[in-house]
């Protein structure tokens, strides 16, 4: 620890000052974060958005009278006595098939075949199913009576011409896609995906796929992190490695500030003699390192960089894999989310049944990685996996969840209620 690194101009650098707690951090993170400026998307990239313009019907839907069954389009006064037993006898006058452009009206006593979704012919004002006929082609025996209006899809029963089809803010799945080409929407506004660089710090990373050499490191945290923000619904810009060195970074950052929304830099923020993150950002932008009452991810780094509209928002996460991941879900997801416009930022806890005893540092919320168990009577029990050490990658990959410990408990014993975050995972 070089001795510049142990005060800072701002509160809780000290490695024994006042730290900040993680609700606090947290807080200001948010209140710093608005939305993105909506824009136009094609239909299929709106997906998981939320909808930044009011979507009004044009069309009906349906957009005319159609058979909702394959059978005969009647006059329903025309077959009200029709029995199995005493059928009524109609004559065919057409065939209509979906997709039919023209078709003529029908009189009194006459039938058409219809089919599913094809166009209601004037006249008509029901639908007998196939299964109540004997199918015939030049006439048909009619064995049911029908309701008038029966198995006929009313032109806009679903939505009306000028009709609002879905609000500003609404969530776009699967279903509201569906309405929204429903109603011949090609592009929409919406919120967009916040665009997320990565950068990992660190003499010793080395690029994926390349043999670590002795005291060399695999670059983790910059694939960690992009499948997490991409998770959380960003579009990841993965940057990649940069070097212990100021220039370097400061270059780096300066070519990403205008490209991004977010930044994320891992390692180099904690008391070590070459943390550059902390040295280079510390005095420009209001990028302001500090203590977070936590473990792992102590050391947190955050503020902006560039000015005006390219003002953007810079997380300095710590360089342990588990203490980056822990901050990225306790500031960083709430942050993509916040960006994205949705209402909720947070992960749905549950409560579990702690299945081992545990201790944790009083004073800090403490994230374990866990096992999280439904038991056969439905209940939840967790269990940690791998220790608290933030170093262990795959414990970490086995894990399906965040214990979290509360800053006041310093123990936890077997059988006592502890809230745990169940972490979205790849399904088998
Ligand atoms: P730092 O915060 O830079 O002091 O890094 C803390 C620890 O995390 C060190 O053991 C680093 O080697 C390790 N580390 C930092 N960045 C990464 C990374 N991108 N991938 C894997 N391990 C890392
Ligand atoms: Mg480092």
């Amino acid at each position: 620890m070089s001795d510049d690194k142990v005060t800072h101009p701002d509160h809780g650098s000290a490695a024994d000052g006042p730290m900040d707690s993680v609700d606090e951090h947290l807080a200001r993170v948010l209140e710093s974060i608005g939305v993105l400026a909506p824009i136009s998307r094609p239909l299929l990239e709106a997906q998981g958005l939320l909808l930044a313009e009011n979507v009004f019907a044009e069309v009906n839907l349906p957009g005319f009278d159609n058979s909702a069954m394959d059978g005969y389009a009647v006059r329903a006064v025309d077959v009200r006595a029709a029995t199995a037993d005493d059928p009524v006898e109609l004559s065919v006058v057409g065939d209509i098939a979906a997709g039919a452009r023209s078709i003529s009206g029908m009189g009194p006593h006459l039938a058409m075949r219809i089919m599913t979704g094809a166009p209601m012919p004037s006249g008509a004002d029901a639908v007998v199913p196939i299964e109540s006929t004997d199918g015939g082609m030049a006439k048909v025996q009619i064995r049911a009576s029908a309701q008038s209006g029966q198995y006929v899809r009313r032109a806009g029963e679903d939505l009306q011409a000028g009709a609002l089809a879905l609000a500003v803010g609404a969530p776009l799945g699967p279903q509201q896609i569906a309405l929204l080409a429903a109603v011949g929407k090609r592009d929409v506004h919406v919120l967009p995906r916040p665009r997320v660089g990565i950068i990992s710090t660190g003499n010793e990373l080395v690029e994926v796929g390349q043999t670590p050499g002795f005291g060399q490191v695999t670059d983790v945290n910059s694939f960690l992190l992009a499948a997490a923000a991409s998770d959380a619904g960003a579009e990841v810009y993965r940057v990649g490695i940069v070097p212990d060195d100021h220039d370097r970074l400061i270059d780096t950052l300066e070519g990403l500030v205008r490209r991004v929304d977010i930044i994320i830099t891992t390692g180099g923020v904690s008391m070590g003699a070459y943390d550059v993150v902390k040295e280079a950002l510390g005095g420009i932008g209001s990028v302001r390192f500090t203590r977070v009452a936590m473990q792992p991810g102590m050391p947190q780094g955050y503020g902006h960089l560039g000015e005006g509209e390219h003002e953007t928002p810079i997380f300095c996460l710590p360089g342990n894999p588990v203490s980056s991941i822990v901050s990225f879900e306790a500031f960083v997801r709430p942050a993509i989310r916040k960006l994205l416009g949705k209402r909720n930022l947070h992960r749905a806890s549950v409560q579990a049944i702690a299945l081992e005893r545990m201790d944790s540092p009083a004073g800090k919320r403490q994230y374990r990685r866990g096992l999280l168990h439904r038991e056969a009577d439905g209940s939840l029990s967790v269990e940690p996996i791998g220790g608290a050490g933030s170093h262990l990658i795959a414990a970490l990959a086995a894990s399906n969840c965040l214990i979290v410990i509360d800053e006041a408990v310093t123990e936890v014993v077997p059988g006592s209620r502890l809230t745990v975050i169940p972490q979205l995972l790849a399904q088998r």
